[in-house]
Protein backbone atom coordinates (compact mmCIF):
# COMPACT_ATOMS: atom_id res chain seq x y z
CA UNK A 1 0.00 0.00 0.00
CA UNK A 2 1.34 3.78 -0.80
CA UNK A 3 0.55 6.93 0.41
CA UNK A 4 -0.98 9.78 -0.96
CA UNK A 5 1.58 12.56 -2.92
CA UNK A 6 0.19 15.50 -4.02
CA UNK A 7 3.15 16.77 -6.21
CA UNK A 8 2.57 19.95 -8.51
CA UNK A 9 2.29 19.21 -12.46
CA UNK A 10 3.70 21.65 -14.77
CA UNK A 11 1.45 20.10 -17.15
CA UNK A 12 -1.42 21.58 -15.71
CA UNK A 13 0.16 24.17 -13.47
CA UNK A 14 -1.93 22.41 -10.66
CA UNK A 15 -0.96 20.73 -7.69
CA UNK A 16 -2.48 16.99 -8.18
CA UNK A 17 -2.64 13.51 -6.35
CA UNK A 18 0.24 11.64 -7.88
CA UNK A 19 -1.23 8.32 -9.46
CA UNK A 20 1.46 5.80 -11.09
CA UNK A 21 0.76 4.21 -14.16
CA UNK A 22 2.17 1.13 -12.86
CA UNK A 23 0.40 0.56 -8.90
CA UNK A 24 3.27 0.81 -6.28
CA UNK A 25 5.80 1.92 -8.90
CA UNK A 26 7.84 5.19 -10.47
CA UNK A 27 9.27 5.52 -13.30
CA UNK A 28 11.34 8.62 -13.27
CA UNK A 29 13.80 10.83 -15.84
CA UNK A 30 16.09 13.35 -14.82
CA UNK A 31 17.49 15.85 -16.97
CA UNK A 32 21.21 15.12 -16.36
CA UNK A 33 24.60 17.29 -16.35
CA UNK A 34 26.19 18.21 -19.41
CA UNK A 35 29.52 17.23 -18.48
CA UNK A 36 31.92 19.77 -19.94
CA UNK A 37 32.52 21.45 -16.91
CA UNK A 38 32.22 21.69 -13.26
CA UNK A 39 28.48 21.65 -11.78
CA UNK A 40 27.53 24.87 -10.19
CA UNK A 41 25.82 24.84 -7.14
CA UNK A 42 22.82 26.43 -9.00
CA UNK A 43 22.53 23.13 -10.99
CA UNK A 44 23.22 21.28 -7.75
CA UNK A 45 20.08 22.86 -6.64
CA UNK A 46 17.84 21.12 -8.97
CA UNK A 47 19.52 17.57 -8.43
CA UNK A 48 19.12 18.16 -4.56
CA UNK A 49 15.40 18.53 -5.27
CA UNK A 50 15.45 15.64 -7.41
CA UNK A 51 16.59 13.85 -4.22
CA UNK A 52 13.73 15.03 -2.06
CA UNK A 53 11.20 14.27 -5.16
CA UNK A 54 12.98 10.15 -4.99
CA UNK A 55 12.85 9.74 -1.34
CA UNK A 56 9.40 11.03 -0.56
CA UNK A 57 7.94 9.05 -3.49
CA UNK A 58 9.92 6.27 -1.64
CA UNK A 59 8.55 7.17 1.92
CA UNK A 60 5.26 7.22 0.43
CA UNK A 61 5.95 3.54 -0.25
CA UNK A 62 6.74 3.31 -4.14
CA UNK A 63 9.56 1.60 -5.83
CA UNK A 64 11.14 4.10 -7.97
CA UNK A 65 13.03 3.85 -11.10
CA UNK A 66 14.91 7.19 -11.70
CA UNK A 67 16.93 7.28 -15.21
CA UNK A 68 18.93 9.99 -15.41
CA UNK A 69 21.11 10.90 -18.30
CA UNK A 70 24.45 12.13 -19.06
CA UNK A 71 24.89 14.50 -22.00
CA UNK A 72 28.17 14.17 -23.59
CA UNK A 73 27.64 15.49 -26.98
CA UNK A 74 25.08 17.71 -28.91
CA UNK A 75 24.00 20.41 -26.28
CA UNK A 76 25.15 23.76 -28.01
CA UNK A 77 26.67 26.74 -25.91
CA UNK A 78 23.40 28.73 -27.34
CA UNK A 79 21.08 26.25 -25.56
CA UNK A 80 19.33 26.51 -29.17
CA UNK A 81 20.24 25.32 -32.65
CA UNK A 82 23.52 27.38 -33.17
CA UNK A 83 27.42 27.87 -31.78
CA UNK A 84 29.82 25.52 -30.47
CA UNK A 85 29.26 21.86 -29.03
CA UNK A 86 29.66 22.65 -25.12
CA UNK A 87 32.12 19.41 -25.23
CA UNK A 88 33.64 20.69 -27.72
CA UNK A 89 34.38 23.95 -26.53
CA UNK A 90 35.08 21.83 -23.05
CA UNK A 91 37.78 20.51 -24.84
CA UNK A 92 39.58 23.52 -26.69
CA UNK A 93 39.25 25.32 -23.00
CA UNK A 94 41.14 22.18 -21.24
CA UNK A 95 43.58 21.07 -23.96
CA UNK A 96 42.20 17.55 -23.36
CA UNK A 97 39.95 15.25 -25.71
CA UNK A 98 35.99 14.90 -25.37
CA UNK A 99 36.12 11.35 -24.01
CA UNK A 100 39.22 12.55 -21.03
CA UNK A 101 36.73 16.07 -20.00
CA UNK A 102 33.59 13.59 -19.96
CA UNK A 103 34.91 10.85 -18.11
CA UNK A 104 36.59 13.70 -15.69
CA UNK A 105 33.67 15.91 -15.22
CA UNK A 106 31.07 13.01 -14.65
CA UNK A 107 33.04 11.68 -11.89
CA UNK A 108 33.45 14.58 -10.19
CA UNK A 109 29.44 15.03 -10.55
CA UNK A 110 28.66 11.81 -8.91
CA UNK A 111 31.51 13.09 -5.89
CA UNK A 112 29.59 16.16 -5.57
CA UNK A 113 26.24 14.33 -5.55
CA UNK A 114 27.90 11.64 -2.87
CA UNK A 115 28.58 14.78 -0.94
CA UNK A 116 25.67 16.15 -0.94
CA UNK A 117 24.00 12.36 0.06
CA UNK A 118 21.87 12.72 -3.13
CA UNK A 119 20.67 9.11 -4.16
CA UNK A 120 22.32 7.61 -6.98
CA UNK A 121 19.85 6.81 -10.08
CA UNK A 122 19.69 3.38 -10.96
CA UNK A 123 20.28 3.98 -14.80
CA UNK A 124 22.61 6.68 -15.95
CA UNK A 125 22.87 6.20 -19.75
CA UNK A 126 25.05 7.93 -21.83
CA UNK A 127 24.02 10.26 -24.89
CA UNK A 128 27.24 8.52 -26.40
CA UNK A 129 25.73 5.57 -26.32
CA UNK A 130 22.78 5.61 -27.33
CA UNK A 131 22.98 7.08 -30.86
CA UNK A 132 21.79 4.30 -32.71
CA UNK A 133 18.30 4.87 -30.58
CA UNK A 134 18.47 8.88 -31.05
CA UNK A 135 18.49 8.08 -34.98
CA UNK A 136 15.46 5.32 -35.18
CA UNK A 137 14.04 8.11 -33.21
CA UNK A 138 14.89 10.60 -35.57
CA UNK A 139 14.06 7.98 -38.78
CA UNK A 140 10.08 7.71 -37.58
CA UNK A 141 9.81 11.30 -37.22
CA UNK A 142 10.98 11.62 -40.71
CA UNK A 143 8.58 9.01 -41.95
CA UNK A 144 5.91 10.17 -40.51
CA UNK A 145 6.79 13.65 -41.87
CA UNK A 146 7.84 15.94 -38.89
CA UNK A 147 11.20 16.70 -40.85
CA UNK A 148 12.59 18.97 -42.91
CA UNK A 149 16.41 19.57 -43.65
CA UNK A 150 18.60 22.40 -44.14
CA UNK A 151 21.98 23.02 -44.91
CA UNK A 152 23.15 22.08 -41.42
CA UNK A 153 20.73 19.56 -40.06
CA UNK A 154 17.36 17.62 -39.90
CA UNK A 155 14.73 19.65 -37.80
CA UNK A 156 11.45 18.97 -36.78
CA UNK A 157 8.41 20.87 -38.21
CA UNK A 158 6.38 22.47 -35.22
CA UNK A 159 3.97 23.36 -37.33
CA UNK A 160 3.08 20.06 -38.07
CA UNK A 161 2.12 19.72 -34.02
CA UNK A 162 -0.45 22.31 -33.59
CA UNK A 163 0.16 21.53 -29.30
CA UNK A 164 3.57 22.46 -29.71
CA UNK A 165 2.92 25.98 -27.32
CA UNK A 166 1.10 24.57 -24.91
CA UNK A 167 3.20 23.24 -22.32
CA UNK A 168 5.23 26.44 -22.04
CA UNK A 169 2.18 28.59 -22.19
CA UNK A 170 3.06 31.39 -20.04
CA UNK A 171 6.22 32.01 -21.47
CA UNK A 172 5.20 31.72 -25.25
CA UNK A 173 6.82 35.31 -25.67
CA UNK A 174 10.09 34.12 -24.64
CA UNK A 175 9.85 31.47 -27.53
CA UNK A 176 9.09 34.29 -29.84
CA UNK A 177 12.10 36.24 -28.94
CA UNK A 178 13.61 33.79 -31.16
CA UNK A 179 12.39 35.06 -34.06
CA UNK A 180 15.24 38.08 -33.53
CA UNK A 181 17.72 35.61 -33.59
CA UNK A 182 19.17 34.42 -36.61
CA UNK A 183 17.16 31.50 -38.21
CA UNK A 184 19.31 30.09 -40.88
CA UNK A 185 17.24 28.06 -43.08
CA UNK A 186 14.79 27.25 -40.29
CA UNK A 187 11.32 27.35 -41.57
CA UNK A 188 9.78 28.57 -38.01
CA UNK A 189 11.36 30.14 -35.30
CA UNK A 190 10.60 27.03 -32.97
CA UNK A 191 11.84 24.28 -34.79
CA UNK A 192 14.64 22.61 -33.74
CA UNK A 193 17.35 20.21 -34.75
CA UNK A 194 17.23 16.72 -34.44
CA UNK A 195 20.47 15.38 -35.95
CA UNK A 196 22.96 17.96 -36.88
CA UNK A 197 25.47 17.62 -39.99
CA UNK A 198 29.19 17.55 -39.48
CA UNK A 199 30.72 21.09 -40.47
CA UNK A 200 32.48 20.33 -44.04
CA UNK A 201 35.21 22.71 -43.09
CA UNK A 202 35.82 21.58 -39.52
CA UNK A 203 36.53 17.62 -38.17
CA UNK A 204 34.79 17.45 -34.54
CA UNK A 205 35.93 15.12 -32.24
CA UNK A 206 33.11 13.20 -32.16
CA UNK A 207 30.61 12.15 -34.93
CA UNK A 208 28.64 9.45 -36.43
CA UNK A 209 27.35 8.00 -39.60
CA UNK A 210 23.74 8.60 -40.08
CA UNK A 211 21.38 7.82 -43.26
CA UNK A 212 21.78 12.14 -43.75
CA UNK A 213 25.77 11.80 -43.58
CA UNK A 214 28.26 12.39 -40.87
CA UNK A 215 26.76 14.01 -37.55
CA UNK A 216 25.75 14.15 -34.14
CA UNK A 217 22.29 13.98 -32.50
CA UNK A 218 20.51 17.27 -31.31
CA UNK A 219 20.47 17.73 -27.65
CA UNK A 220 16.52 17.25 -27.28
CA UNK A 221 16.33 13.80 -29.02
CA UNK A 222 19.21 12.52 -26.17
CA UNK A 223 16.88 12.56 -23.54
CA UNK A 224 13.37 11.73 -25.58
CA UNK A 225 15.27 8.64 -26.47
CA UNK A 226 16.64 7.37 -23.47
CA UNK A 227 14.06 8.41 -21.44
CA UNK A 228 11.91 5.92 -23.77
CA UNK A 229 14.34 3.38 -23.92
CA UNK A 230 14.68 2.95 -20.89
CA UNK A 231 10.95 3.94 -18.79
CA UNK A 232 8.54 2.70 -22.34
CA UNK A 233 6.73 5.57 -24.49
CA UNK A 234 4.80 7.14 -21.87
CA UNK A 235 5.83 7.04 -18.30
CA UNK A 236 5.31 8.53 -14.91
CA UNK A 237 7.55 11.51 -13.91
CA UNK A 238 10.07 13.83 -15.54
CA UNK A 239 12.20 16.62 -14.01
CA UNK A 240 14.73 19.55 -14.75
CA UNK A 241 15.15 22.62 -13.95
CA UNK A 242 12.68 25.86 -14.81
CA UNK A 243 14.56 27.01 -17.34
CA UNK A 244 13.75 23.89 -19.34
CA UNK A 245 10.42 24.52 -19.48
CA UNK A 246 10.54 26.52 -22.92
CA UNK A 247 12.65 24.69 -25.30
CA UNK A 248 14.19 21.53 -24.27
CA UNK A 249 11.24 20.10 -22.34
CA UNK A 250 8.56 21.33 -24.75
CA UNK A 251 10.98 19.73 -27.60
CA UNK A 252 10.91 16.78 -25.84
CA UNK A 253 7.44 16.58 -25.58
CA UNK A 254 6.61 17.43 -29.45
CA UNK A 255 9.03 15.19 -30.81
CA UNK A 256 7.91 12.24 -28.68
CA UNK A 257 4.79 12.24 -29.07
CA UNK A 258 4.82 13.50 -32.67
CA UNK A 259 6.68 9.72 -33.24
CA UNK A 260 4.36 7.60 -30.66
CA UNK A 261 1.09 9.01 -30.96
CA UNK A 262 0.99 9.14 -26.83
CA UNK A 263 1.31 10.90 -24.19
CA UNK A 264 4.94 10.88 -23.42
CA UNK A 265 4.87 11.71 -19.92
CA UNK A 266 2.10 12.92 -17.01
CA UNK A 267 3.92 14.52 -14.59
CA UNK A 268 6.10 17.22 -15.15
CA UNK A 269 8.31 18.87 -12.23
CA UNK A 270 10.05 21.86 -12.33
CA UNK A 271 13.14 23.17 -9.61
CA UNK A 272 13.28 26.93 -9.23
CA UNK A 273 16.08 28.78 -9.91
CA UNK A 274 19.11 29.30 -7.45
CA UNK A 275 20.31 33.09 -8.07
CA UNK A 276 23.56 34.82 -7.08
CA UNK A 277 23.35 38.78 -6.20
CA UNK A 278 23.95 39.66 -9.26
CA UNK A 279 21.50 37.46 -11.09
CA UNK A 280 21.46 33.94 -12.53
CA UNK A 281 24.48 31.79 -12.02
CA UNK A 282 26.39 31.05 -14.90
CA UNK A 283 29.51 29.05 -15.67
CA UNK A 284 31.13 31.43 -18.68
CA UNK A 285 31.87 34.53 -15.33
CA UNK A 286 35.12 33.08 -14.76
CA UNK A 287 35.32 31.28 -10.95
CA UNK A 288 31.94 30.49 -10.26
CA UNK A 289 30.45 28.25 -6.94
CA UNK A 290 30.78 24.89 -7.05
CA UNK A 291 30.77 22.83 -4.08
CA UNK A 292 34.21 22.28 -3.63
CA UNK A 293 34.29 26.33 -3.12
CA UNK A 294 32.05 25.66 -0.47
CA UNK A 295 33.95 23.36 1.29
CA UNK A 296 37.21 25.38 0.79
CA UNK A 297 35.64 28.17 2.67
CA UNK A 298 35.15 25.97 5.67
CA UNK A 299 31.40 24.58 5.06
CA UNK A 300 30.28 21.23 5.32
CA UNK A 301 27.96 20.40 1.63
CA UNK A 302 25.42 19.09 4.22
CA UNK A 303 25.24 22.68 5.57
CA UNK A 304 24.29 23.48 1.47
CA UNK A 305 22.16 20.95 1.78
CA UNK A 306 20.40 22.12 4.60
CA UNK A 307 20.17 25.58 3.18
CA UNK A 308 17.86 24.40 0.55
CA UNK A 309 15.92 22.36 2.76
CA UNK A 310 14.77 25.75 4.05
CA UNK A 311 13.30 26.86 0.98
CA UNK A 312 10.53 25.26 -1.39
CA UNK A 313 11.54 23.93 -4.16
CA UNK A 314 9.35 26.13 -6.51
CA UNK A 315 10.70 29.28 -4.75
CA UNK A 316 13.44 30.98 -6.52
CA UNK A 317 16.37 31.23 -3.98
CA UNK A 318 18.76 34.13 -4.03
CA UNK A 319 22.70 32.67 -2.38
CA UNK A 320 24.32 34.12 -0.08
CA UNK A 321 27.01 33.49 2.53
CA UNK A 322 25.25 34.75 5.45
CA UNK A 323 22.06 32.21 4.54
CA UNK A 324 24.83 29.40 4.24
CA UNK A 325 26.88 30.22 7.77
CA UNK A 326 22.94 30.49 9.34
CA UNK A 327 22.20 26.98 7.61
CA UNK A 328 25.50 25.75 9.23
CA UNK A 329 24.66 26.89 12.57
CA UNK A 330 20.88 25.35 12.16
CA UNK A 331 22.12 22.47 10.99
CA UNK A 332 24.45 22.35 13.84
CA UNK A 333 22.23 23.09 16.61
CA UNK A 334 20.52 20.03 15.83
CA UNK A 335 23.11 17.60 15.22
CA UNK A 336 24.50 19.00 18.51
CA UNK A 337 20.86 17.92 20.28
CA UNK A 338 21.23 15.03 18.93
CA UNK A 339 24.17 14.01 19.77
CA UNK A 340 23.71 14.63 23.57
CA UNK A 341 21.30 11.80 23.14
CA UNK A 342 23.52 9.47 21.07
CA UNK A 343 23.91 6.96 23.71
CA UNK A 344 20.21 6.28 24.33
CA UNK A 345 18.79 2.69 23.32
CA UNK A 346 17.69 2.53 19.43
CA UNK A 347 13.90 2.42 19.67
CA UNK A 348 11.65 0.50 17.38
CA UNK A 349 9.24 3.43 16.45
CA UNK A 350 6.48 1.19 16.96
CA UNK A 351 7.46 0.81 20.64
CA UNK A 352 6.58 4.84 21.08
CA UNK A 353 3.27 6.18 21.41
CA UNK A 354 3.75 9.47 20.04
CA UNK A 355 5.08 8.46 16.84
CA UNK A 356 1.81 8.81 14.90
CA UNK A 357 1.55 12.31 16.05
CA UNK A 358 4.79 13.33 14.66
CA UNK A 359 4.67 11.04 11.55
CA UNK A 360 1.68 12.50 10.46
CA UNK A 361 2.73 15.91 10.66
CA UNK A 362 5.79 15.31 8.74
CA UNK A 363 4.43 13.42 5.71
CA UNK A 364 1.56 15.74 5.98
CA UNK A 365 4.60 18.39 5.03
CA UNK A 366 6.33 16.24 3.08
CA UNK A 367 3.54 14.50 1.23
CA UNK A 368 1.93 18.22 0.26
CA UNK A 369 4.51 18.85 -2.47
CA UNK A 370 7.39 18.58 -0.77
CA UNK A 371 7.13 20.91 1.61
CA UNK A 372 10.93 20.59 2.67
CA UNK A 373 10.67 23.82 5.09
CA UNK A 374 7.60 22.78 6.89
CA UNK A 375 9.53 19.27 7.38
CA UNK A 376 12.03 20.69 9.24
CA UNK A 377 10.46 22.88 11.38
CA UNK A 378 8.39 19.86 12.65
CA UNK A 379 11.88 17.95 13.26
CA UNK A 380 12.83 20.82 15.31
CA UNK A 381 9.60 21.27 17.05
CA UNK A 382 9.91 17.47 17.93
CA UNK A 383 13.30 18.14 19.43
CA UNK A 384 12.25 20.25 21.93
CA UNK A 385 9.25 18.72 22.34
CA UNK A 386 9.68 18.06 26.58
CA UNK A 387 6.63 15.56 26.79
CA UNK A 388 8.71 12.41 25.24
CA UNK A 389 11.82 11.20 26.26
CA UNK A 390 15.16 11.33 24.64
CA UNK A 391 15.54 7.48 23.04
CA UNK A 392 11.97 8.74 21.92
CA UNK A 393 12.92 11.76 20.17
CA UNK A 394 15.96 10.78 19.13
CA UNK A 395 14.09 7.56 16.84
CA UNK A 396 10.93 9.49 15.18
CA UNK A 397 14.35 12.58 14.24
CA UNK A 398 16.54 9.77 12.66
CA UNK A 399 13.25 8.40 10.62
CA UNK A 400 12.76 11.92 9.39
CA UNK A 401 15.92 11.77 7.87
CA UNK A 402 15.40 8.70 5.56
CA UNK A 403 13.63 11.73 3.37
CA UNK A 404 15.69 15.18 4.98
CA UNK A 405 18.99 13.30 4.13
CA UNK A 406 21.22 15.11 6.27
CA UNK A 407 23.24 12.09 7.67
CA UNK A 408 21.76 12.49 11.56
CA UNK A 409 22.84 8.99 12.43
CA UNK A 410 26.39 9.20 10.92
CA UNK A 411 26.63 13.04 12.23
CA UNK A 412 25.73 12.09 15.76
CA UNK A 413 28.47 9.00 16.54
CA UNK A 414 31.15 10.92 14.20
CA UNK A 415 32.30 12.91 17.16
CA UNK A 416 34.85 9.84 17.47
CA UNK A 417 36.49 10.65 14.23
CA UNK A 418 37.32 14.44 15.38
CA UNK A 419 38.97 13.43 18.75
CA UNK A 420 42.70 13.92 17.65
CA UNK A 421 45.02 11.43 17.32
CA UNK A 422 46.80 12.47 20.97
CA UNK A 423 44.29 11.99 22.57
CA UNK A 424 43.40 8.50 21.15
CA UNK A 425 46.24 6.95 22.23
CA UNK A 426 45.69 8.37 25.39
CA UNK A 427 42.36 6.34 25.97
CA UNK A 428 44.09 3.22 24.14
CA UNK A 429 46.52 3.04 27.08
CA UNK A 430 43.62 3.94 29.28
CA UNK A 431 41.74 0.62 28.02
CA UNK A 432 45.32 -1.51 27.93
CA UNK A 433 45.79 -0.38 32.12
CA UNK A 434 41.76 -1.33 32.87
CA UNK A 435 42.30 -4.59 31.17
CA UNK A 436 45.47 -5.04 33.36
CA UNK A 437 43.53 -4.05 36.30
CA UNK A 438 45.81 -1.28 36.84
CA UNK A 439 43.46 1.16 38.31
CA UNK A 440 46.03 3.62 39.31
CA UNK A 441 47.12 3.90 36.13
CA UNK A 442 43.31 4.22 34.34
CA UNK A 443 42.74 6.57 36.94
CA UNK A 444 45.76 9.12 36.30
CA UNK A 445 45.15 8.93 32.19
CA UNK A 446 41.43 9.49 32.68
CA UNK A 447 42.36 12.62 34.38
CA UNK A 448 44.99 13.79 32.18
CA UNK A 449 42.30 13.19 29.73
CA UNK A 450 40.23 15.68 31.29
CA UNK A 451 42.71 18.27 31.88
CA UNK A 452 43.07 18.18 27.89
CA UNK A 453 39.27 19.13 27.73
CA UNK A 454 38.12 15.32 27.14
CA UNK A 455 35.75 13.60 29.73
CA UNK A 456 35.57 9.67 29.70
CA UNK A 457 32.96 7.32 30.13
CA UNK A 458 33.64 3.74 30.61
CA UNK A 459 31.80 1.15 28.81
CA UNK A 460 31.67 -2.81 28.20
CA UNK A 461 33.29 -2.13 24.81
CA UNK A 462 35.90 -0.02 26.40
CA UNK A 463 36.49 3.84 26.89
CA UNK A 464 34.18 6.54 25.29
CA UNK A 465 35.56 9.88 25.06
CA UNK A 466 34.26 13.24 24.31
CA UNK A 467 34.94 17.06 24.28
P1 LIG B 1 23.05 21.83 -17.46
O1 LIG B 1 24.23 20.99 -16.99
O2 LIG B 1 23.43 23.21 -17.86
O3 LIG B 1 22.24 21.12 -18.50
O4 LIG B 1 22.11 22.05 -16.19
C1 LIG B 1 21.82 21.01 -15.32
C2 LIG B 1 20.54 21.27 -14.56
O5 LIG B 1 20.66 22.42 -13.73
C3 LIG B 1 19.33 21.53 -15.44
O6 LIG B 1 18.23 20.79 -14.95
C4 LIG B 1 19.08 23.03 -15.32
O7 LIG B 1 17.73 23.32 -15.46
C5 LIG B 1 19.54 23.28 -13.90
N1 LIG B 1 19.98 24.64 -13.59
C6 LIG B 1 20.75 25.47 -14.35
N2 LIG B 1 20.99 26.64 -13.69
C7 LIG B 1 20.35 26.55 -12.50
C8 LIG B 1 20.21 27.43 -11.35
N3 LIG B 1 20.81 28.61 -11.30
N4 LIG B 1 19.48 26.99 -10.30
C9 LIG B 1 18.89 25.77 -10.32
N5 LIG B 1 18.99 24.91 -11.35
C10 LIG B 1 19.71 25.28 -12.43
ZN1 LIG C 1 16.87 16.48 -20.90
Amino acid sequence: MTKSVSLFNTLTRKKEEFLPLKAGHVGLYTCGPTVYHYAHIGNLRTYLFEDILVRTLKRAGFEVNHVMNITDVGHLVSDGDHGEDKMEEGARRTGKSIWEIADYYTKVFFSDLGKLNVLKPQIIPKATDHVKEMIELVQSLEERGFTYNTNDGVYFNTEKFPTYKNFAKIVVENLEEGKRVSMGEKKSATDFALWKFSPENEKRQMEWPSPWGKGFPGWHIECSAMAMKYLGQTFDIHCGGIDHIPVHHTNEIAQSEAATGKRFVNYWMHGEFLLEDSGKMSKSKGEFLTLSVLERDGFDPLDYRFLLLQAHYRSSLKFSYEALSAAKSGRETLVQKLREWKDEPDLNLSEIKATNIWVEKFEKAIFDDLNTAEALSILFSLVKDNTLLPKEKKAIALSFDDVLGIRLKEKITEQEAEIPENILSLVAKRDEARKAKDWAESDRLRIELQSLGFTVKDSPTGTKVSK
